[in-house]
């Protein structure tokens, strides 16, 4: 569904030029999930903005469905890191959420149906008339999800979407991911510099190494697919996996580690 080969990033030119990203392969399957973790400032965001179309990247290849990424592709919707700044204040929850469906074509029955259905899907039923401002973090996160739901995108992009929400909620919202992914059938890009929640959420998980960023490992998560923030977190297999990405990333191979 998307592939990304030999991407490279660099902001700037001549003795101001940053290599943010050096060299990025990876693919997203139909129906996977798959997180990107590294460190904050390794080009995370710089990364789904190219893939977004909201930033040619200056080397390598973006595609989505086989096609080259041009601009803000169709069927393709993203999740922002900052939930104050992704509503809009002055319209209502439902207001909101029904806002993209605008130039789809829809029948206002239809639009009115997707509305309802996302909103019921992550909890929010009864919410649709407040604004934005009387609503907690997690619950104008929980909108803006439901916004990307009603859009019914091929691939949701997410940026460290819970990072500024306080722990209960945000497992609460993991779960809210894992439940609609299923429930949808969608394909996500989840991407997060929280090892935990790479591995909770992921079918597979994509290690990024610190600047100039590179590709560490892909791993595949052998966890199935029930899972539990109890349970799957004591399973000796997460165990094992977020103990690799956390090593790989603190001293990755051929770094000496100080004795
Ligand atoms: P992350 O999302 O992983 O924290 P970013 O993609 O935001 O990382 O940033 C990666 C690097 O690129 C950082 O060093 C950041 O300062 C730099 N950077 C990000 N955006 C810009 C920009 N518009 N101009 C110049 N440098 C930028
Ligand atoms: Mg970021």
């Amino acid at each position: 569904m998307l592939n990304i080969s030999h991407l490279t990033h660099t902001y700037g030119t001549g003795a101001k030029a940053h290599l943010a990203l050096k060299d990025i392969t990876f693919e997203v399957r139909s129906g996977e999930l798959v997180s990107i973790v590294g460190p904050s400032g390794c080009g995370k965001t710089t990364l789904l903005r190219t893939m977004a179309g909201l930033m040619p990247p200056t080397g390598g290849r973006v595609e989505f469905l086989g096609e080259p990424i041009v601009g803000v592709p169709e069927g393709l919707a993203m999740v922002f890191q900052d939930y104050r700044g992704s509503l809009f204040p002055w319209l209502s929850v439902e207001a909101n959420v029904r806002f993209p469906l605008k130039h789809l074509g829809l029948s206002s029955s239809e639009t009115a149906s997707r509305v309802l259905e996302s909103l019921a899907a992550v909890g929010l039923t009864g919410f649709e008339n407040r604004y934005p401002s009387q609503l907690s973090g997690g619950m104008q996160q929980r909108v803006a999800i439901a916004r990307a739901l009603a859009y019914r995108p091929k691939i949701l992009l997410m940026d460290e979407p819970f990072a500024s929400i306080d722990a209960q909620t945000r497992e609460d919202l993991e779960d809210l991911v894992l439940q609609v992914k299923r429930r949808f059938d969608m394909t996500i890009l989840f991407v997060t510099h929280d090892i935990d929640e790479s591995v909770y959420l992921a079918d597979r998980v994509v290690v990024l190494s610190k600047p100039p960023t590179e590709v560490l490992t892909t791993i595949d998560i052998p966890l199935p697919a029930e899972r539990d923030q109890i349970t799957t977190k004591e399973n000796p297999d997460f165990i094992r996996v977020r103990g690799e990405v956390a090593r790989l990333i603190r001293h990755p191979a051929g770094e000496e580690v100080a004795a």
